[in-house]
């Protein structure tokens, strides 16, 4: 019998060869680590079909499926693609987008993160690109996703701001800002913007609403990196409005890949392929009135 030969398979992004080079592991698109039952389900018989009967879970909340044989890649990727589960990516291309509950579950969200990780993988998932990109959304910057370690991160942010009322100086939002942003002084309520990382987790906590909030905003940063020598991604721009956000993303993935150098991470090259005119482009691009200033998260 004619062994059904991989054409091609070995070639993409999500199948990484093993130790033993007869057999390969294949990563899986999953957006935001979502899947349903029936996917899971699916992927449970493919795995043991194809592979050695188990899966791994990724840190990028996607799976990979180990140990199959070159000889069953293509059946391996025709049977994950009927599952709603196709092959992902892995090399210098876009590779899974990973995303917070966000306001779908986490009280402190302040913003869509899965809707925003679906929408940016439906545009630009496994695009050729001169480097690895990882992107990642946060709802707000306690960061679960760590964004800031990823070439592109999106955080949700929120600026909090006095309402006019009376200030009991009961100290709840004192306790509950971990920035040491909010102190108490004379009754009333004193705000310090260097401290404040404008997490907006202290909006809804004052008993008397004294605090409110700015609309929700988005922080970008370019950049970060994991692996070796970790670094924290640079912000380019915290914008108002989701139609900037995608704006936004796009002039970055654009940059990335008419920019970028292959054979060195994204944040090793910042500088050299013109961050600082980048930015000014994107600050000519969006309105100024979208523009939020900070925050400076250290
Ligand atoms: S990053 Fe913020 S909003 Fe997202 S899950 Fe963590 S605490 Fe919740
Ligand atoms: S937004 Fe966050 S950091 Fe700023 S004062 Fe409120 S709790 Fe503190
Ligand atoms: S702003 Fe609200 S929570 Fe904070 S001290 Fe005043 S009354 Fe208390």
């Amino acid at each position: 019998m004619e062994i059904e030969r991989d054409t091609g398979m070995h070639t993409r992004g999500g199948v990484i060869t093993e130790r033993n080079s007869d057999f390969c592991t294949v990563r899986i698109r999953l957006p935001a680590g979502i899947i349903n039952p029936q996917q899971l389900s699916g992927i449970a018989r493919i795995t043991k079909k194809y592979g050695a009967g188990t899966a791994h879970l990724t840190t990028r909340q996607t799976m990979e499926i180990p140990h199959v044989k070159i000889e069953d890649l293509e059946k391996l990727g025709r049977a994950l693609e009927a599952n709603g589960t196709p092959v992902g990516a892995e090399r210098e291309e876009i590779v899974n987008i990973t995303a917070c509950p966000g306001t779908d579950r986490c009280r402190l969200a302040n913003i869509d993160s899965i809707g925003i990780a679906l929408e940016t993988d439906r545009k630009y998932f496994a695009k050729n690109m001169p480097v690895r990109v990882r992107i990642a959304v946060s709802a707000c910057p306690n960061s679960c996703v760590s964004e800031r370690l990823c070439e592109i991160g999106i955080t949700g942010v929120q600026q909090p701001i006095r309402n006019p009322g009376l200030c009991t100086g009961c100290g709840t939002c004192v306790n509950f800002c971990k920035e040491g942003a909010l102190v108490v002084k004379s009754g009333d309520i004193i705000l310090d913007r260097q401290k404040c990382i404008d997490c907006g987790n202290c909006i809804h906590i004052c008993p008397f609403h004294i605090i409110k909030g700015d609309p929700p905003a988005y922080l970008i940063t370019i950049g970060g990196k994991r692996g070796r020598h970790p670094k924290a991604g640079r912000p380019l721009v915290t914008v108002t409005t989701i139609e900037d956000l995608h704006t936004v993303i796009d002039m970055v993935v654009t940059w990335i890949y008419r920019k970028a150098w292959d054979g060195r991470l994204l944040g090793d090259q910042l500088d050299e392929i013109g961050f600082d005119t980048l930015k000014k482009d994107v600050l000519k691009r969006i309105q100024p009135e979208h523009v939020v200033s900070g925050p400076e998260i250290p």
